[in-house]
């Protein structure tokens, strides 16, 4: 007989006078898949976490520059907002597992003391994205992790999961929390083949590109680019495709050598298709946001009348960084120009720089350099309460597999955490 359980802390099932633990296991020992495995070891529950590498949490350590953005503590309800399509549907897991509550788990049970920087993100106090993996990896105990261990296959057996690596080897399951990654930075573990699995299962992956990340500019612009390598400044920008204005960000764009990065630019990179060089996808530049092109105009124009024989992008430099001013000059073709010999034409040239610089795009951004993965296991074959399967009950699929990605500044660590809550609540029940 199966009884009834209310609560999460019940961990066990009846048959006739047997007590059955409930075992959980727990593919991947990246983010996702550790919160899990700490969540089920503060309930007390049987659990295994297998990973394919020779250590968890490899992308953890590089998050954050090594300093791990680890959440953001905005409300939930502000905080949803950052995961583009599925705000809706993570809604309930913000809720069910805040930002506060992350912290307030990383804290006192991890014992990793935490700091807030600008909007809202929260670091540890040491800087150390290595103090969250290992407090992670003691908290839930080396000996309920197995490394080394490829999954390379889910089934059923007797009401129970099998899972089964490469090499022959199996454990049984009556739960599994699937939390294999997505595709961004393959090296780490997570290349992808986790959707593999799950489609195995019958889930559906609906179309993946990279996110969060640098996006490349074609050879015409490149020159431009990486003479400013190393150059930041706020902007606003847009990315356009088959003419059309497809989104729009502001705040840092960095120029590199081969392209542009920086968090107004990385925002973007997600609605960047295959097929960019056919829809001649482009990037706008303007770097004087808010204003339009007259107020900006007239206000050189006032500038170059307090100072004639300055040259005109010495002036320019009052608007962006000096070198930034010099190479929008060349390209306006006023370089040696100064403010009494440039014409109507060339000073607003000029200004058509400074407001619409346009760069063309390469190609679709990789998945090697990508921060996370757009697109995963589709959100309707999962419960939105708790990531169970609606396809296999008593299968959870959390993480970076889900068709879920956020913005930078902790959000995806915080879905992570979120969802590794819900998914563990669930389980034990
Ligand atoms: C450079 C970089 C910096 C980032 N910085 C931040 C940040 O500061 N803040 C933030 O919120 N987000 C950040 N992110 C995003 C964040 O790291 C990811 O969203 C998060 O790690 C996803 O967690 P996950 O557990 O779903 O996947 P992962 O962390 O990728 O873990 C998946 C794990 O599953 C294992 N695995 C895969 N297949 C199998 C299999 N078949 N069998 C067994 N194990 C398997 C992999 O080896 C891996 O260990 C950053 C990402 C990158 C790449």
């Amino acid at each position: 007989m199966k009884v009834k359980c209310d609560c999460y802390n019940r961990l066990r099932k009846t048959s006739g006078t047997e007590v059955i633990h409930i075992t959980v296991g727990i593919i991947g020992g990246g983010a996702a898949g550790l919160f899990a495995a700490c969540f089920l070891k503060r309930e007390g529950a049987s659990f295994t976490l297998l990973e394919k590498t020779s250590s968890c949490g490899n992308k953890l350590l590089l998050t954050g520059h090594g300093r791990c953005n680890i959440t953001n503590r905005k409300p939930p309800e502000e905080l949803k907002d950052g995961y583009h399509e599925a705000s809706g549907f993570l809604r309930s897991a913000l809720r069910a597992f805040t930002p506060d509550d992350a912290v307030e788990f990383i804290v006192n049970e991890l014992k990793v003391p935490l700091k807030e920087e600008d909007n809202n993100r929260m670091f540890p106090v040491s800087d150390k994205a290595s103090d969250i993996r290992d407090a992670l990896v003691d908290y839930a105990g080396k000996d309920n992790i197995i490394t080394g261990f490829e999954v390379s296959d889910i089934s059923r057996e007797d009401d129970r999961f099998k899972v089964t690596s490469g090499d022959g080897r199996s454990y049984l399951f009556d739960r599994l929390i699937v939390a294999a990654g997505g595709k961004s930075f393959p090296h780490t573990g997570s290349d992808g083949n986790g959707y593999e699995l799950v489609k195995r299962t019958g889930h559906t992956v609906t179309p993946l590109s990279p996110a969060l990340t640098g996006v490349p500019v074609r050879e015409e612009d490149r020159e431009f680019t990486s003479s400013l390598s190393g150059v930041s400044v706020y902007a606003g920008t847009g990315l356009y495709l088959d003419n059309k204005k497809k989104n729009r960000a502001e705040g840092n764009v960095l120029f590199t050598h081969d392209g542009l990065s920086g968090p107004a630019i990385t925002e973007l990179a997600r609605d960047i298709p295959v097929d960019v060089r056919e829809r001649d996808g482009w990037i706008e530049l303007d770097f004087t946001p808010g204003r339009d092109e007259k107020d900006v105009d007239e206000e050189l124009l006032s500038k170059m009348r307090i100072r004639p024989d300055a040259r005109l992008t010495t002036i320019g430099a009052e608007f962006v960084p000096s070198s930034l001013s010099a190479a929008l000059g060349e390209r306006a073709g006023v370089t040696e120009l100064r403010a009494c010999d440039v014409t109507r034409e060339e000073r607003r040239g000029f200004v058509r720089e400074l407001k619409h610089l346009h760069m063309s795009i390469e190609r679709q951004p990789s998945f090697d350099t990508a921060y996370v993965t757009r697109g995963g296991v589709a959100l309707g074959e999962l419960k939105r309460k708790t990531f169970e399967s609606l396809i296999v009950p008593g299968l959870f699929i959390i993480g970076e597999m889900t068709d879920i990605d956020g913005i930078s500044g902790g959000y995806n660590l915080q879905a992570a955490m979120s969802e590794a809550y819900v998914a563990v609540r669930a389980s034990l029940c």
